[in-house]
């Protein structure tokens, strides 16, 4: 089978790999797509670890071929999400719930084999059911998905906030949406890109405006930058106690100046936000409503062959719109 694997920063290559076979506890799936995500660039970059030799892709489902001992033959042909970050179970962050931060997380298509491959092999425990009704594309959105539901749940939006997401990328896009699913009275975006201005209007956002032209006074600001000078100016965009979301990624060496005692004095809550712990089903049921705009958080499709080209930047514009790897 086809598979982009990567091989060090820097050097991504497509290969062809022998089909895996579900162990224990596993199933084969034929993969549908496989989203390109910040997180996939950062790694090509060596700005996040991978494993050398692994396939790469996280955000992918597909229908499953075959499955191995233990699973029940009635999941053979199902269509399926795949959520790609596998807890332990056992070590104390597992026992308190918080399986996202399980002390040895591993991820698909970070530590483990992924999704940008013809074929996939995953732990039964991590696949979602999936509709027969909605397009490949919309598959490989349950992951950045379920990671936003996460962000916004601890971001504490309520009817009736004012609400600013700074970025709008694929991600900001998103989090507009789910702001004014959660009621917010007005959610305004800031990026500097005309381009994504204009998707995040399409997204429902009440106001688009580049970083410098923002004024103070948001109930909820959610940084989904992964830049170090959003994350300062929406400290001094909250109002007094109010909440800042850090959704964005930022390089580890990145170190951050505020002033304490604006924090201390103003009440300001700071929140992060990692990956998706229990959102996975809600993310697969908010896109059955179809109510969130997809389209316009859509970028690029893109074959298995594109991907090298893809995270060197050489091709495709990651930042505006999903990119999404069809392995056809
Ligand atoms: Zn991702
Ligand atoms: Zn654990």
């Amino acid at each position: 089978m086809k598979a982009v694997v990567f091989h060090g920063s820097g050097d991504v290559r497509v290969s062809e790999l022998p089909e895996p076979e579900p162990g224990a506890g596993e199933v084969l799936l034929a993969v549908e797509g496989c989203g390109v995500c910040g997180t996939d660039v950062h790694i090509y970059r060596g700005e996040a670890p991978a494993r050398t030799g692994v396939v790469l892709g996280h955000e992918f489902g597909g229908r499953i071929l075959a499955v191995g001992e233990g699973v029940s033959r009635e999941a053979l042909g199902r269509r399926v999400a795949v959520n790609p970050n596998l807890n332990c179970g056992y070590c104390p962050s597992c026992r308190e719930g918080n399986i996202h931060l399980c002390l040895n997380l591993r991820a698909l298509g970070v530590d483990l084999p992924g999704g940008f491959a013809e074929k996939a092999v995953v732990p039964a425990l991590q696949v979602e059911l999936f509709p027969e009704d909605l397009p490949s594309e919309t598959i490989t959105l349950v992951e950045p998905l379920a990671c936003a539901l996460h962000g916004l749940d601890l971001a504490g939006v309520r009817p009736g906030d004012d609400v600013l997401v700074q970025g709008a990328g694929p991600m900001g896009l998103i989090l507009v949406q789910l702001a004014r699913l959660a009621g917010a009275a007005k959610v305004a975006v800031a990026d500097p890109s005309p381009a994504r201005r204009a998707r995040a209007l399409a997204c429902g956002a009440d106001e688009a405006l580049r970083p410098e032209e923002l004024a103070p006074g948001y109930g909820v600001v959610i940084e989904a930058t992964g830049n170090r000078s959003a994350l300062e100016q929406a400290l001094v965009l909250t109002k007094g106690g109010g909440t800042v979301l850090l959704f964005g990624v930022h390089p580890r060496e990145d170190v951050a100046s505020f002033s304490p005692q604006a924090f201390y004095r103003r009440e300001i809550r700071l929140v992060g936000s990692f990956t998706n712990p229990h959102t996975t089903a809600r993310a697969v049921a908010l896109l059955s409503s179809r109510r969130l705009i997809m389209d316009s958080v859509m970028g690029a499709t893109i074959s298995l062959d594109d991907v090298p080209a893809c995270l060197a930047g050489l091709r495709y514009d990651t930042g505006t719109g999903k990119t999404v790897v069809l392995a056809r």
